[in-house]
């Protein structure tokens, strides 16, 4: 799982039907307990922001998220969280559900054993033959603090006096609206 910033999300704490997966908070980052998960990805399918992956580690499976349109039986590079590549595979199946994240299930052709879990993502081979060409990054260069990552409201956007698009107002009424339509998914997912 790769979720990172403890954020007003938690689609995954209501998806899993065993329990596996917690957050004391919606600004606190899932917690996973892997001796209650049976690997059923139903977590994969729930979660908007394709921040969880599943790894069948015998079989050599990958259950990675994706939000493009892409062929079974293509060819892909396997790539880590970097872009960089680590191995080939094959998209064995799209498997799609109305209205949740599409999960590529890629089997991986010479990536084995724990090293499948630094698989994040895959590139098409076909459609980038060449090594891409990976920017250097960004992770260590001052940035800025959101609060809502849904609409990219920066913490300094509604008070900003130098932000003449969006008025103060409007900023607050943008992130109480998205809180908003949040509590009423997650009110859905536990009714479904
Ligand atoms: S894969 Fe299934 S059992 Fe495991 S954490 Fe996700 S939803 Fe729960
Ligand atoms: S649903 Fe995905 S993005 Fe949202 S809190 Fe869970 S893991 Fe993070």
């Amino acid at each position: 799982m790769d979720c990172l910033y403890g954020f007003a999300c938690n689609p995954c704490s209501f998806a899993c039907p065993h329990g596996a997966i917690t957050k004391s908070s919606t600004s606190t980052v899932p917690h996973v307990d892997y001796d209650k998960c049976i690997g059923c990805m139903e977590c994969v399918y729930q979660c908007p922001g394709l921040a969880i992956f599943g790894y069948d580690l015998r079989k050599d499976n990958l259950f990675l998220p994706i939000e493009y349109e892409v062929k079974e039986k293509e060819v892909v590079y396997l790539v880590n969280n970097y872009g960089e590549r680590l191995g080939e595979g094959i998209i064995e199946k799209v498997l799609h559900k109305p209205n949740k994240t599409n999960i590529a299930r890629v089997k991986a052709l010479d990536v084995h054993g724990e090293d499948l879990v630094k698989v994040r993502g895959f590139v098409v081979k076909e459609n980038y033959p060449q090594p891409l060409d990976l920017e250097p990054l960004l992770k260590d260069q001052p940035g800025a603090t959101f609060i809502c990552h849904c609409d990219d409201v920066t913490l300094d956007e509604p008070t900003n006096p130098e932000n003449p698009d969006i008025e103060k107002e409007e900023t607050y009424m943008r992130v109480e609206a998205k809180v908003l339509q949040w509590n009423l998914v997650s009110r859905d997912v536990i009714l479904e």
